[in-house]
C-alpha cells in the first residue's frame, strides 16, 4: 500500500514534469527546430514598404491588429536598429541594395535618376529605350533592370534551381518591381495609372501579358478604388499624429483634410493616378500579388520561388502629407489590414511553414522642416540653384575658365573633364578647391573629393555612407551633403535622401520557415538581407554582396 502511494506520487509528479518542467520544454524546442530546418521554404517573399520609418512600427503599434505587423514583430525576428549604409537614400538604390546585398558603389544604381557622363544626359534607374512596352502603348513600359550591374538573390536562386524556381516582382512603381526581381526574373509588373489603370510590363520579360494579368486589368478591381478615402477608425482616436488641417501638407487640389472624394479629386486626363497616392494603392498591390501567387503556382513545388512585393503608396502619401500626418497614420493602419489579408492567404495557399518572408523599407523620411521649425528644432530648406551659381562663379574666377561644372546631380558635382584637359588644368586641384569653397556655404555639412573617396577606406560616419554610395565609374567628382533636417524640396510634405537616422533607420522583420523568434538592438545594415536569404536557401550569394549573414535570426 505504501509502495502504491509512492508510485502514484511518482507518476503524478512525472505527469507534472512532462508538462511544466523547463527541461522538457528545452527538449521539445530543438525537435521543432529540426523539423523546420529540414524543409526549405517553397516561397520567399520580400516586402518593401516604400518610405517606412522604423518608428512606424512602434508609433502606430497600438493601432495594429494581431495578424499584420504585430504578427511579424512578435512571432518573427525583429532587427530594431537596421540602417541604410550609404547615401543617397532613394527608392531605386534602396530596392537594388536590399536585393543585391550591396550598395551603389557596386550595383551602380546611384540614384533614381542621375546625370550620365557617358551619355551626357540624365538617365532613369529602370529606363530602357531598347525594349517595348507590354500591356500599354505608353512609354511607362520602356523599362528593364539593365543599369543594375550585380545580381539579386532572386537571380542566384534562378541559377541554383536551373531556372525551375520562379521570380516575380510586383509594385506600383516600375523601379520597385524591376530592380528587386533582378535580371533573370520571369516577370515584373508595375502599375500604369494615368487614363489606363492597368498593371504593365516590358518586352524585357515577355511579349504579351499572361491571361490572368489581362483578366485582372479588365476586371473592376482598379476602378473600385476610385472611392472615398476616410479614416478607417474615428479620426479622434488617431492620437499618434498631428492635426488633420495644418500648413505642412500639400494635399489633393489643396484639400488637406479627410474625407477625400477620390473621383472628384482625380485629374480629369489621368484619373487613375490618384489611387497611387492613397492606401488603396497598397490594397491593389496586395490584390495583384495574391493573383500572381495563385496563377503562377508560386510556392507549390520543391523549387523555391521568389516573389518581391513593394508597397509604393506609403511613399506618395508621405511626400504629400508628411510623416506626422493623419493621412500617414491611416495609410499604415490600412496597410496592416492588407498585410494580414496577405499573410492569411499565404497560410492557406502556400502553407504556414512553407514560406519565409522579410519586411523592410527602401528609405525612411524626414519630418516636414516647416513643422520642425515651429518646434525650435534646427531645420530648413536648401536652394540648390543658388549654390550652383555661386560655385560656378567661384570656379570661373579661380581658374579663369568658364563652364568647368557640367552638372550638379544628386549632390554630386560633375566636372567637364574635356575642358579641364584642353586647358591643361589639374582635376585634383579643382576638386580640392570646390571642397574648400562649398563647405563654407550655408547649409552645406560635408564635402569630399573623388580622390579622397577613392584613396581612403572609411569605416563609419558620413564619409562611410558617401563612400558606399560612390560609384567610381558613374558618380561625380565632388560629393557633398546638407545639414541635418535641411532639404531641397517644397515647403509641404516629407522627403528623403540623406544619411541621417530619419532616412536610414528602417524596419527589418524576418518571419516564417527557418526564422527564429527574437529581436535585437544590435546595429545591422540593409545589405545583410540578401546574404541572409541566400544562406537560408543554401544558394550562392549575389555576386556583389559583401555584408554579413544575420545568423541570429536563422535556425541552425
Ligand atoms: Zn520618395
Amino acid at each position: 500500500m505504501k509502495n502504491l502511494v509512492l508510485l502514484l506520487v511518482v507518476l503524478v509528479s512525472f505527469g507534472c514534469i512532462s508538462v511544466k518542467h523547463p527541461n522538457v520544454t528545452v527538449v521539445e524546442k530543438p525537435l521543432t527546430s529540426i523539423k523546420v530546418k529540414k524543409t526549405k521554404p517553397k516561397l520567399v517573399i520580400g516586402i518593401v514598404v516604400d518610405q517606412m520609418r522604423y518608428d512606424y512600427l512602434t508609433r502606430f503599434y497600438s493601432k495594429y491588429g494581431n495578424g499584420g505587423f504585430k504578427r511579424l514583430m512578435n512571432d518573427g525576428f525583429n532587427f530594431k536598429n537596421n540602417h541604410f549604409n550609404y547615401t543617397p537614400t532613394y527608392t531605386g538604390p534602396g530596392h537594388a541594395s536590399i536585393y543585391t546585398g550591396t550598395t551603389p558603389k557596386t550595383h551602380a544604381i546611384i540614384g533614381n535618376s542621375w546625370y550620365d557622363k557617358y551619355e551626357n544626359t540624365s538617365v532613369y534607374c529602370a529606363g530602357d529605350s531598347s525594349v517595348l512596352p507590354v500591356g500599354t502603348k505608353n512609354k511607362a513600359g520602356l523599362m528593364s533592370p539593365h543599369r543594375m550591374k550585380t545580381t539579386t538573390f532572386g537571380d542566384e536562386n534562378r541559377l541554383f534551381t536551373q531556372f525551375n524556381g520562379k521570380t516575380i516582382g510586383v509594385s506600383i512603381k516600375d523601379r520597385g518591381a524591376i530592380l528587386p526581381a533582378g535580371h533573370s526574373a520571369n516577370a515584373a509588373y508595375w502599375f500604369h495609372g494615368a487614363n489606363e489603370g492597368v498593371f504593365i510590363s516590358s518586352s524585357y520579360y515577355m511579349s504579351n501579358l499572361p491571361k490572368w494579368v489581362q483578366n485582372f486589368n479588365s476586371s473592376n478591381t482598379v476602378k473600385s478604388y476610385l472611392k472615398e478615402w476616410n479614416t478607417l477608425y474615428p479620426i479622434e482616436t488617431y492620437t499618434e499624429s498631428g492635426s488633420d488641417k495644418n500648413n505642412f501638407e500639400y494635399g489633393f487640389k489643396k484639400q488637406t483634410n479627410f474625407p477625400y472624394n477620390l473621383k472628384e479629386l482625380a485629374r480629369v486626363k489621368k484619373p487613375f493616378d490618384i489611387i497611387k497616392a492613397t492606401p488603396y494603392g497598397n490594397s491593389l498591390v496586395a490584390d495583384f500579388a495574391i493573383e500572381a501567387i495563385k496563377n503562377e503556382d508560386l510556392g507549390q513545388d520543391e523549387f523555391t520561388d521568389v516573389l518581391t512585393v513593394s508597397f509604393s503608396s506609403t511613399d506618395y502619401v508621405g511626400h504629400n502629407f508628411g510623416v506626422n500626418s493623419k493621412e500617414v497614420e491611416d495609410t499604415y493602419i490600412r496597410l496592416d489590414k492588407d498585410l494580414e489579408r496577405f499573410l492569411n492567404f499565404l497560410d492557406t495557399n502556400v502553407g504556414t511553414n512553407n514560406y519565409t518572408l522579410f519586411l523592410t523599407a527602401d528609405h525612411g523620411a524626414i519630418d516636414v522642416p516647416t513643422y520642425l521649425k515651429t518646434k525650435q528644432i534646427p531645420a530648413g530648406y536648401v536652394n540648390e540653384k543658388v549654390i550652383e551659381d555661386k560655385l560656378a562663379a567661384f570656379l570661373d574666377q579661380q581658374f579663369k575658365v568658364s563652364g568647368l561644372i557640367k552638372k550638379i546631380s544628386n549632390d554630386q558635382v560633375f566636372l567637364d573633364t574635356e575642358l579641364i584637359k584642353s586647358n591643361r588644368l589639374n582635376k585634383a586641384v579643382i576638386e580640392e578647391a570646390i571642397v574648400n569653397e562649398i563647405i563654407t556655404y550655408n547649409t552645406v555639412y560635408k564635402a569630399y573629393s573623388s580622390k579622397t573617396l577613392l584613396t581612403t577606406d572609411f569605416t563609419k560616419g558620413s564619409a562611410y555612407l558617401l563612400q558606399n554610395g560612390y560609384n567610381q565609374k558613374y558618380s561625380g567628382d565632388v560629393v557633398f551633403m546638407f545639414d541635418p533636417n535641411y532639404i531641397s524640396y517644397k515647403k509641404t510634405g516629407s522627403t528623403h535622401g540623406s544619411g541621417f537616422n530619419y532616412d536610414t533607420h528602417v524596419p527589418l522583420l524576418f518571419y516564417g520557415n527557418g526564422i527564429k523568434q527574437g529581436e535585437t538592438f544590435n546595429k545591422t545594415e540593409i545589405t545583410s538581407i540578401a546574404p541572409t536569404i541566400s544562406a537560408l536557401l543554401g544558394i550562392s550569394f549575389p555576386n556583389g554582396s559583401s555584408n554579413v549573414v544575420l545568423s541570429e535570426a536563422l535556425i541552425n
